[in-house]
């Protein structure tokens, strides 16, 4: 497992925790509340373990951000019998990833990637200030002091090897909020991964047994085209697993009806979803 100063280790075999950066131990004295952003994927599940090795269990709480049609089936009861009762706040966006791909005519791309600003990033953050208010209005001594962790690791890509493990949100440093955004398993390998997970006597997902390298929507903009034939063919033999059974159906049907396809073209060749996976919709 590699080290990294601004990044908690799991020792795995070892029953000690990991000693953990300063700024972060610092924040956990304070009272900060730390929130774990939890798709219900492998990533959001080795970070909360690593999470509850340090930080006081009425400084934990979770925050899920249901997609709805689009995402794997048991996300939130993953959560639910992978945690230790902390609490879990559910959010979900104001539209969902189909509606908004009908409405604006088009699909998310690697560039204009709104679907995670939409359907996460925004109503988790919308959440989290939801809390904050609560703890204040609950008199909590540090009601402001937010610590939101993020399970995106650096191997995943560039952009996100190029993230800052550790910084002050300014932006939501508002409000009499001091609010830290923190990768915990920014330097982990997707080896390490599996490994906490397994050292701690739990399994991920299902769908990651059944082959899928990534969680949340079934068809993600940023799969593999291993995954996407992986995702079309469970999503259309195995209906148990997705939540909405016509999923696959559907992305098929917004690629004619907007004219567009919803992967980026690969060396140049534009692709639709059923010429990729060959599974008829
Ligand atoms: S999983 Fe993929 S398609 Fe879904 S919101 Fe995230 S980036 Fe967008």
């Amino acid at each position: 497992m590699k080290r990294d100063l601004m990044t908690l280790e799991l020792d795995l075999g070892d029953e000690r925790p990991a000693p953990i950066p300063a700024p972060v131990a610092l924040l956990i004295e304070r009272g900060a509340l730390f929130v774990v952003n939890h798709s219900g994927g492998k990533d959001s599940q080795a970070m909360y373990l690593l999470l509850r090795q340090h930080v006081p269990a009425d400084q934990l709480a979770i925050v899920h951000a249901d997609l709805g049609a689009v995402e794997w089936a048991g996300a939130y009861e993953h959560i639910l019998a992978t945690t230790a009762g902390e609490p879990i706040h559910v959010c979900r966006a104001r539209r969902t990833l189909l509606e908004m791909i009908e409405e604006r005519g088009m699909f998310p791309s690697p560039q204009q990637r709104q679907c995670t600003s939409d359907l996460k990033r925004g109503p988790i953050e919308r959440t989290i200030r939801e809390i904050t208010r609560a703890r204040k209005e609950a008199g909590h001594p540090a009601w402001g002091l937010i610590v939101n962790c993020m399970g995106m690791r650096a191997e995943e890509s560039a952009n996100r090897a190029r993230l800052a493990t550790f910084k002050l949100h300014a932006g939501n440093s508002k409000a009499g909020r001091e609010w830290y955004d923190w990768l915990p398993i920014h330097a982990w390998s997707e080896a390490d991964v599996f490994a906490a997970i397994a050292a701690a006597g739990q399994k991920p997902h299902v769908i990651y047994a059944l082959g899928m390298r990534r969680f949340s929507c079934v068809f993600c903009i940023y799969a593999t085209d291993e995954d996407l034939k992986t995702a079309a063919t469970l999503a259309t033999t195995r209906p148990e697993l997705v939540n909405d059974p016509g999923i696959y159906r559907k992305y098929a049907g917004l690629e004619r009806s907007t004219g567009q396809v919803m992967m980026m073209p690969k060396n140049g060749v534009r692709r639709s979803l059923e010429q990729i996976t060959g599974v008829a919709a």
